[in-house]
C-alpha cells in the first residue's frame, strides 16, 4: 500500500494549534516518505459546515507550510459513492433500520452489560419483531441505518500505539435525514483517494475498530494508522477556545510553527529530517505562547 496521506478537517471553526500540529505531523509523515498529501473537507454535517471556515482552514494550513496535491475533495460531493457502499452492505444483509432516539439509546446503553464500551448501541432495533418494526414505521420518523457488526472484536496496528483491539457496536451508517455517517464516509473516501496511511488525532482512535471492520465487510484493504497524542489545556481538557489565543488569528504563522516544533521535542519541520519514532507518545499541555 502507498504512503499517501491526508488531512481531513471538518469546516466548523478555525483550526487551533492542536489541529495545526496534527496536520503538520500528517504532512511530515507523507512528505518524508516522498508520498502524496491530499486535502479533504469533511463537510458531511450541513448544519455545522461553512464554506468560510473551509477557506480559512485552507489558508491557515498554507500559512504554516502544509501543502497538498491535487484539488481539495469535499465529502458532501461524494454522496453517490457513500450510498453505493451502503447498498452493498444492505445486499450482504448486514444493515438494519433503527428508530431509537438519542435518549432511548442512552438509557438502553446504560442498562446493557457485556463487552461493548460505554455508550455503545446495544442493538435494540436489531431484535425487533416484524410487528414492532411495523409499529415504528407507522410513527413516521425516518429510521437511521445501522451496521449489524455481529459483536466483533477487531485488531489493528497503529504506528504509535502498537496493536490495538476494540469491540465494534452496531454503529450508524446513514442518519435518518439521509446523511451518510462519518465512519462510512471516511472509509469510502480514504480508499477512493488511495490513502495508505491515516495520521490523525488520538481522539479518533476509538472509531478506528469500526472503520477497520467496515473496510473488511466491503472487501477493501485498511490503510495504516498513526494516532497522534492530543494537545491539552492547562486544566487537562482537550485544547479549546477558552484556553486562549490558539488560532492563527492570535499569532503569526511563524510563531505557530515554532510552537509546533517545540511541542514535538524541538524537531525540525523539514520532512528530510523527520523521524516518526521520535514523536512524543504522551499528550502535550499548552501553557500559552
Ligand atoms: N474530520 C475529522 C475531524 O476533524 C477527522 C476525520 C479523520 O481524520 O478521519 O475530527
Amino acid at each position: 500500500m502507498s504512503s499517501d496521506g491526508r488531512y481531513a478537517p471538518s469546516p466548523t471553526g478555525a483550526l487551533h494549534l492542536g489541529n495545526l500540529r496534527t496536520a503538520m505531523i500528517a504532512w511530515l509523515f507523507a512528505r518524508s516518505a516522498g508520498a502524496r498529501f491530499l486535502m479533504r473537507i469533511d463537510d458531511l454535517d450541513p448544519q455545522r459546515s461553512r464554506r468560510e471556515w473551509e477557506q480559512r482552514q485552507l489558508g491557515d494550513l498554507n500559512a504554516i507550510g502544509v501543502d497538498w496535491d491535487g484539488p481539495v475533495v469535499r465529502q458532501s460531493e461524494r454522496r453517490a459513492r457513500h450510498i453505493e457502499a451502503i447498498e452493498r452492505l444492505k445486499a450482504d444483509g448486514c444493515v438494519y433500520r433503527c428508530w431509537c432516539t438519542r435518549t432511548e439509546i442512552r438509557e438502553a446503553a446504560s442498562a446493557a452489560h457485556g463487552p461493548l464500551p460505554e455508550g455503545a448501541y446495544p442493538g435494540t432495533c436489531r431484535r425487533l419483531s416484524a410487528s414492532e418494526r411495523f409499529e415504528c414505521q407507522m410513527r413516521g420518523r425516518p429510521p437511521a441505518l445501522r451496521l449489524d457488526a455481529g459483536g466483533e472484536q477487531v485488531e489493528f496496528e497503529d504506528r504509535l500505539h502498537g496493536t490495538v483491539s476494540g469491540w465494534v457496536d452496531d454503529f450508524v451508517l446513514q442518519r435518518g435525514d439521509g446523511t451518510p455517517a462519518y465512519n462510512l464516509a471516511v472509509v469510502v473516501d480514504d480508499l477512493d483517494q488511495g490513502i495508505g496511511e491515516v495520521v490523525r488525532g488520538e481522539d479518533l482512535l476509538d472509531s478506528t475498530a469500526r472503520q477497520v471492520l467496515l473496510s473488511r465487510l466491503l472487501g477493501l484493504p485498511s490503510p495504516g494508522y498513526a494516532h497522534v497524542p492530543l494537545v491539552l489545556g492547562a486544566d487537562g481538557a482537550r485544547l479549546a477556545k477558552r484556553h486562549g489565543a490558539i488560532t492563527l488569528a492570535g499569532m503569526p504563522a511563524e510563531r505557530a510553527r515554532e510552537w509546533i516544533a517545540d511541542s514535538l521535542g524541538g524537531i525540525s519541520l523539514d520532512p528530510a529530517d523527520f523521524d516518526p519514532d521520535a514523536l512524543p507518545r504522551m499528550p502535550t499541555t499548552f501553557g500559552g505562547l
